[in-house]
């Protein structure tokens, strides 16, 4: 299967080529050809299949020039032995009647990017490997929190590779901070900067779009790739967890085989919702996707109205993953909805770029809306969906996940749709420790208490263990401490790669 370029349809590479440039030469974005289909006995066939099975299976179809023992081997190293602490990788647990979570934080980071950065190193060694290249590959990442974790942990020792992290100094929460910051291996740098995600993002892709920097960095052996969900190859191993989530839901018996429910997906990049997106269209069957946006809320105004207007305030809020107001992956839904009109797709991203906004067309409003729906939560609703889900069902949700969580209630609130949904859980709660336990027990409880105080409490009051890499982070020395102007990020990348620019 070949990927084009949704800014030019005509631009066309193979997997394995697009998994190592990351981002499109044009500015755009990689995106299947077209989209595989599983049809009735596919799904049957997977009930009895391992997480990892239905990967294969799924990976396979989207994945073709890579033969099916490397990517059985590349599944094998993301998601066997004991990197993840649950056997079932993405169990789907029962909230209530029609309400179901699937819990996406089980691997060694505890957010839903180890789903996508466990696999992606060895999806791009396996690339570089057999398309016989030359250069080494530097990952520039872009983080909101999440990523840059996940990133490192994913690429840490990995050979050929170099993975430089930016992330805003004051935007991730403070384990978030100390996870980067400690994190070891030779290969990997992270640097702080002045200035907001979208900030940390643009100058990411600035440097992506820098021919002179690219051919310099060539010419010395150096090529750049994405570990952002721009790269398609974060893009394809998020459709596996919802297909193996309707296997599940199926195989329990609380959804009928071919029978529709709506997903929930708390919503920043809008990388994890297009894999929803794309799983509806392989033939799971999905009705609403719900996008679920904190105080950033530039994706509700747009699934309702159209217009995309990114000139507004930058909001901090406790679900700091999704403090973003230019969501990359739309971009690949605007192609698929406007029927693949690669001149639409550019228009629109230079209105954005150029006047910070663009308007849909009536057609394409209609066709978003039949698949999506879009609600926000405030802050004060964020806490009030943790301590109501843990009032009411004994179970404790990450800000992210409570910003879902409170948009799913206002959806069936003001629609009455009463389907079966899942809701994707994306982070661990132990990740957001003081935010989560105070919206429980009140700012009273925690105010004396440090951190990892607060964490132990919360491992108490939910009866789970504190997961591994979170014990004793803060006594990890800190290994990384540059902070630079957001204007400098260029500057940054050419000192550790020993370029002149
Ligand atoms: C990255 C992230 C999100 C947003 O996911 P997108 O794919 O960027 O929309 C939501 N929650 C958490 C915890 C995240 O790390």
């Amino acid at each position: 299967m070949f990927y084009e370029s949704t800014r030019n349809s005509g631009l066309r590479m193979n997997s394995m080529e697009v998994i190592k440039a990351g981002l499109s030469m044009d500015g755009g974005l990689f995106v299947p050809e077209e989209i595989p289909l599983f049809n009735a006995e596919n799904f049957d066939t997977m009930a009895d299949m391992t997480y990892m099975e239905r990967a294969l299976k799924t990976l396979g179809l989207y994945l073709d020039d890579y033969n099916e023992e490397d990517l059985q081997n590349a599944i094998e190293k993301a998601y066997g032995s004991d990197r993840f602490d649950c056997p079932k990788i993405a169990p789907v647990v029962e909230l209530g009647d029609n309400l179901f979570v699937q819990e996406l934080w089980h691997g060694p980071t505890y957010a839903f990017k180890d789903m996508a950065l466990q696999l992606l190193p060895h999806l791009l060694t396996t690339a570089i490997s057999k398309t016989g290249e030359a250069h080494e590959v530097a990952i520039l990442v872009a983080t909101s929190g999440d990523t840059g974790k996940a990133a490192l942990e994913g690429f840490k020792d990995v050979v050929g590779t170099r993975v430089i992290v930016f992330y805003p100094d004051s935007g991730v929460s403070p384990i978030q901070k100390l996870q980067m910051v400690t994190q070891e291996g030779d290969n990997l740098h992270v640097i702080a900067i002045e200035g907001n995600f979208d900030d940390a993002q643009t100058g990411v892709k600035a440097i992506f779009n820098d021919g002179t920097l690219a051919k310099e960095g060539l010419s010395k052996g150096i090529k750049f790739s994405s570990a952002n969900s721009i790269n398609c190859g974060r893009l394809v191993p998020q459709i596996v967890y919802y297909v193996s989530a309707y296997v599940d839901l199926v195989s329990g018996h609380s959804l009928a085989p071919g029978e529709e429910f709506n997903v929930v997906v708390p919503t920043g990049n809008f990388g994890n919702i297009l894999a929803a997106y794309y799983a509806k269209k392989m033939g799971v069957p999905i009705g609403k996707l719900i996008c679920a946006s904190n105080s950033n809320n530039v994706l509700t105004d747009f699934i309702r109205t159209g217009v995309y207007n990114r000139k507004r305030d930058f909001r901090r809020t406790i679900s700091p993953s999704m403090d973003i107001l230019i969501s990359s992956n739309l971009e690949r839904l605007l192609y698929e909805i406007s029927q693949r009109q690669d001149y639409r797709v550019r228009e629109w991203m230079e209105g954005l770029h150029d006047i910070g906004e663009y308007r849909l067309d009536g057609e394409s409003l209609m066709e978003l809306q039949t698949h999506l729906w879009g609600g926000y939560a405030e802050e004060a609703e964020t806490r009030e969906a943790i301590r109501n889900t843990y009032d009411g069902f004994n179970y404790i949700m990450d800000p992210h996940t409570a910003v879902g969580k409170w948009v799913y209630d206002e959806y069936c609130k003001e629609t009455g749709d009463n389907r079966k949904t899942l809701l994707v859980s994306t982070a661990s709660p132990f990740k957001f420790p003081r935010d989560v336990l105070s919206s429980i027990k009140g700012h009273n409880f925690i105010r004396e208490k440090d951190d990892f105080e607060v964490i132990n409490l919360l491992s108490e009051l939910w009866g789970r263990k504190v997961p591994r890499g979170l014990k004793a982070i803060d006594e990890k020395p800190i290994i990384h401490n540059t902070i630079i102007p957001k204007n400098n990020m260029k500057q940054g990348v050419m000192d550790i790669l020993e370029l002149e620019g």
